[in-house]
């Protein structure tokens, strides 16, 4: 299933990025903290069943918010090699799979087997299938994190400030919740702006995103280039 995927890619130069890494301290330093606390919220919740084998719900365009996206930058700083980070921006982001969505980059195989390459950091998406708030279709028993605490944590990834936390992609468009290729062209320069812009606009069958439009005042889901508003 991987190696058909890989066929397929963003037209997207993702190792041409410069400034990806560099986020504001300030930025930084509250996503830890969010961690700690959404950590100290989960503790003792997060307890799986699954098959070792079982890695569906790894498929598909995995949406997360800035907050967790700055996490993971900041775990591949702390953890990957120079070499192992430019080989998954080189052969990961930015790959898609049959129905053109996105696949999650850090789903890799070793020795054989397929698993999460930065499973402590994460998405909070990720850690809540299996469980209550999300049980699957799979003969597995659910671990005991209900929506409740889900949505706790949820707040604290999205939330500062009493505001939504979100990044413009320019003077009309927002982005709240994205995969991680989607977030690395948000974030990084303005041509990798324009090309995300241009993306969503002429070519856009391949991101799930969550976007705000300044303009029209409304929160829409983008998904196979078409726009479902979500709310004014
Ligand atoms: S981040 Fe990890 S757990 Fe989440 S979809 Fe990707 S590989 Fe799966
Ligand atoms: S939650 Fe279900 S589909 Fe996802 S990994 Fe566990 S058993 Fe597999």
């Amino acid at each position: 299933m991987i190696n058909n995927m890989e066929r397929q890619k963003i037209n997207y130069d993702f190792t041409k990025m410069k400034g990806i890494f560099q986020r504001p301290e300030e930025l930084n330093n509250f996503a830890l903290e969010r961690m700690e606390k959404v950590a100290y919220l989960l503790r003792d919740k997060e307890k799986y069943h699954c098959p070792a084998d079982c890695n569906d719900c790894c498929y598909g365009s995995i949406l997360m918010s800035y907050t967790e996206f700055t996490l993971i930058m900041l775990y591949l700083q702390h953890n990957w090699t120079r070499e192992e980070t430019a080989a998954l921006f080189r052969e990961r982001v930015g790959l898609l799979q049959n129905d053109e969505s996105l696949l999650c980059p850090f789903l890799q195989e070793e020795a054989g087997a397929r698993h999460c390459r930065i499973y402590p950091a994460r998405p909070l998406i990720c850690r809540v299938f299996g469980t209550t708030a999300s049980p699957c279709k799979k003969p597995v028993t659910p671990s005991p994190l209900n929506d409740e605490l889900f949505y706790q944590a949820y707040n604290l990834f999205y939330y500062g400030s009493g505001r939504f936390i979100a990044l413009d992609i320019d003077r009309k468009w927002s982005v709240y919740e994205a995969p991680f290729a989607f977030w690395c062209l948000a974030d990084d320069s303005e041509e990798s702006r324009s090309f995300l812009r241009s993306f969503i606009e002429e070519k856009g069958d391949s991101f799930r995103a969550v976007l705000y439009d300044q303009e029209a005042k409304m929160f829409f889901y983008y998904s196979k280039g078409h726009k479902e508003i979500i709310s004014t």
